[in-house]
C-alpha cells in the first residue's frame, strides 16, 4: 500500500458510515427517546481476533459518540463449546482496546428462563410445535429457495401435547437429537430461515454458568433478537451473514413486543484479511495441533497475539477506521494493518540500537579502555521524548550485512577502503578484515576512526554516504529476537476448495535469532515496551523476557530509508 493509494482510500471514504447515518437519523427523529443502546455479543468459544475489533469499535464507538451505552453480552447458548477462560480473555481484550461496559455484563444464559417462557407462550399461541424428527430429516424437508419445503407431520400436533413434550424434554426424559421445538412460520417462504426454524434443541452437557439446570437450549436465532429486546437494544449491529436472518429476527420480536419499541438490526461487512484466517474454530485447531504456540502467539490474528506482537490499540482502531463499514464483502490487505501500526509506533517509540546479526568492528586507533557517552535523540518525531547517552568504545558490533568484502556499486555501507558514519559517533574507515579460511565467514573488521568527526563536534560536518547503527561490544546486552513472517503463504488460506488451510502454513513464519546485541539502556525494558531498532523495524519486549534474558518480537519491519542500495 503506497501513500497515494492510502490518500485515495481516505478521500473515497464517506465522512460517516451508512450505519452512523441511520443512527444519527434515528436520534434526530427522537426514536427510542433519542437514545442509543448497542451490544457486543461474543460467543465465549475462543479468543477475540482483529475481526471482532471491527465490531467492537462500531458497537462501543457509536454508543460513545452518541452519548449512549454499549452492553457486553456473552452469547453462551451452546454449553458444549464455551468456557470461562474465554470469558475472561474477551473482557481483557475489550478493555485493552479502550472500551468499557460499566456494570452491564450480561449473558444470554441469564435469559434462559424468559426465553423458555416465551417459547411456551409461542406453543400456546399455536406458533411453535415439537417435532419428533431428527435435525437431518428436518433439514432435508426444507426444500430449496425456489421450491417450498415439505410440511412436517408434527406441524399440527395438539398444543397440549407440544407443551407436555417440551416440558419433558427439559426434564431430560429424551435423548439428544430425538426432538426439537420449531417455530411455526412459513414453509413456503422464499427465505429458508423462515421455514419453521428449530428454536430449541436438547443438550445434556452442563453449562458453564447454569450447570445442569437446563436440558434444552435455545438456538442463536431464538436467543439473539430476544436478548436484544430484553436489554432495550436500539441498534443491533452485526455482520452481513445475518442479513438473511433479519426477517426471522423481526418475526420473533413482533411476537414478543408489547409497545412501539423494537431493536433494529443493521448489517455490515465482516473483516477479512489477506494471508490471515479468522474463524475461531480454525484458530482453535491451530492452537490444539501445535501449529502456533497458543492463542497469544504473535503470529495469530487474535487481539492477545497482536498485543504480544507489539500492536497498539490505537493502531488497530486506526486500521478499522481506514477500512470503514460497508455492505460489500471484501478482503483487506494485511499491509494496511502493518501501515497503521508503523504510523503509530513511528510517533510513539523511542529509537534504540540493536544488532541482530553481529559482526565485530575493531577501531584500531581508538584508545584502549576509553568510553565516550554519545548523545542520541530518542525520537526525531517528538522532541519531548528527549535524549539518551549510549556508550561508545574501541570495539563495536555492526550488522553482518552492513559489510561486504567486494561490494556492488552504490553499496554505501562498509567495505575495504570505504568510510561510513557510526550514527551519533564517528566516521570510520575500513582498513582490513579477518576471514575464516574454511567457512569464508567474515569474523572481524578492522577500522580507523577520524577523531575530528564526532557528531556535534568540530569536524562533524564532513559527510559520508552511509550511516550505520552499532552497539559497543563491552556494553552490549545479549538478546533473543523473534522475527515473524506471515503465518500462511496463501492470500486466502481458508477460502480454498478442500478447506485445508494447513497446507498453506508458512514453514518460515518464525525465525529465532539468538546472540543479538542491543544497547544497554534496554536492560531495564519491561514486557510490551516498544522500540524502533534503528534501520530495522519496530520491536516489542516479549512476555518471555527476563532480566537475565531479553527477548524481543519484531512487530513490523521498517521501510528502509537509510540504506540507499538500489536493488
Ligand atoms: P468466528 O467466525 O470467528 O467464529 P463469530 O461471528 O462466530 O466469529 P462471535 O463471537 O459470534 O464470533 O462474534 C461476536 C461479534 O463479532 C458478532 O457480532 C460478529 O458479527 C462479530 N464478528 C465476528 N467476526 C467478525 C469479523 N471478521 N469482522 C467483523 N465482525 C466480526
Ligand atoms: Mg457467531
Amino acid at each position: 500500500m503506497n501513500e497515494d493509494n492510502l490518500k485515495e482510500k481516505e478521500e473515497l471514504k464517506p465522512s460517516i458510515s451508512f450505519i452512523e447515518q441511520f443512527i444519527a437519523e434515528d436520534i434526530k427523529d427522537g426514536k427510542n427517546g433519542g437514545t442509543i443502546v448497542t451490544r457486543f455479543p461474543p460467543e465465549p468459544n475462543g479468543y477475540l481476533h482483529i475481526g471482532h475489533a471491527k465490531a467492537i469499535c462500531l458497537d462501543f464507538g457509536m454508543a460513545k459518540k452518541y452519548g449512549g451505552k454499549c452492553n457486553l453480552r456473552f452469547d453462551d447458548t451452546n454449553p458444549v463449546k464455551e468456557d470461562v477462560e474465554y470469558v475472561d480473555s474477551i473482557k481483557e481484550d475489550i478493555h485493552w482496546l479502550g472500551f468499557d461496559w460499566d456494570n452491564r455484563e450480561y449473558y444470554a444464559s441469564d435469559y434462559f428462563g424468559k426465553l423458555y417462557n416465551f417459547a411456551v407462550e409461542l406453543i400456546k399461541r399455536g406458533l411453535a410445535y415439537i417435532d419428533d424428527q431428527s435435525a437431518e430429516i428436518i433439514s432435508n424437508q426444507k426444500g430449496t429457495p425456489n421450491q417450498p419445503g415439505t410440511v412436517s407431520p408434527y406441524r399440527d400436533r395438539q398444543v397440549k401435547e407440544s407443551l407436555d413434550l417440551f416440558e419433558r424434554m427439559n426434564k431430560g426424559e429424551f435423548e439428544e437429537g430425538s426432538r426439537t421445538l420449531r417455530a411455526k412460520v412459513d414453509m413456503t417462504s422464499p427465505n429458508m430461515d423462515m421455514r419453521d426454524p428449530i428454536i430449541y434443541r436438547i443438550i445434556k452437557s452442563p453449562h458453564h454458568r447454569t450447570g445442569n439446570k437446563w436440558n434444552v437450549y435455545p438456538m442463536y436465532d431464538f436467543a439473539h433478537g430476544q436478548s436484544d429486546y430484553f436489554e432495550g437494544i436500539t441498534h443491533s449491529l452485526c455482520t452481513l451473514e445475518f442479513e438473511v436472518h433479519r426477517p426471522l429476527y423481526d418475526w420473533f420480536v413482533e411476537q414478543l413486543k408489547t409497545s412501539d419499541y423494537r431493536p433494529r438490526q443493521i448489517e455490515f461487512n465482516r473483516l477479512n484479511l489477506t494471508y490471515t484466517m479468522m474463524s475461531k474454530r480454525k484458530l482453535l485447531e491451530l492452537v490444539q495441533e501445535g501449529n502456533v504456540k497458543g492463542w497469544d502467539d504473535p503470529r495469530m490474528p487474535t487481539l492477545c497475539g497482536l498485543r504480544r506482537r507489539g500492536y497498539t490499540p490505537e493502531s488497530i482502531k486506526r486500521f478499522v477506521d481506514l477500512i470503514g463499514y460497508t455492505k460489500v464483502e471484501a478482503i483487506n490487505d494485511v499491509s494496511l494493518l502493518e501501515h497503521a501500526v508503523r504510523e503509530d509506533l513511528n510517533m510513539k517509540s523511542p529509537r534504540v540500537f540493536g544488532v541482530l546479526n553481529p559482526l565485530k568492528v575493531i577501531i584500531q586507533n581508538y584508545p584502549e579502555g576509553q568510553v565516550e557517552n554519545v548523545e542520541l535523540i530518542n525520537n526525531p518525531e517528538d522532541e519531548n521524548m528527549g535524549k539518551r547517552h549510549v556508550p561508545f568504545s574501541k570495539e563495536v558490533y555492526i550488522e553482518q550485512d552492513d559489510f561486504m568484502e567486494t561490494p556492488p556499486n552504490k553499496f554505501f555501507r562498509l567495505a575495504p577502503g570505504m568510510e561510513v558514519r557510526l550514527k551519533g559517533a564517528y566516521i570510520i574507515k575500513c582498513e582490513g578484515f579477518k576471514k575464516n579460511p574454511s567457512t569464508g565467514i567474515i569474523e572481524e573488521v578492522y577500522c580507523t576512526y577520524d577523531k575530528e568527526t564526532r557528531s556535534g563536534g568540530s569536524g562533524s560536518e564532513r559527510k559520508v554516504k552511509g550511516t550505520l547503527h552499532w552497539v559497543s561490544a563491552a556494553h552490549a546486552a545479549d538478546a533473543e529476537v523473534r522475527l515473524y513472517d506471515r503465518l500462511f503463504n496463501h492470500e486466502d488460506p481458508s477460502g480454498q476448495k478442500d478447506d485445508d488451510y494447513r497446507k498453506f502454513l508458512n514453514p518460515d513464519s518464525l525465525k529465532i535469532l539468538t546472540g543479538c546485541k542491543v544497547e544497554p539502556s534496554l536492560l531495564t525494558a519491561k514486557p510490551l515496551e516498544k522500540f524502533q531498532f534503528q534501520r530495522l523495524g519496530y520491536f516489542c519486549v516479549d512476555s518471555d523476557s527476563t532480566e537475565s534474558k531479553l527477548v524481543f518480537n519484531r512487530t513490523v519491519s521498517l521501510k528502509d530509508t537509510w540504506a540507499k542500495v538500489n536493488k
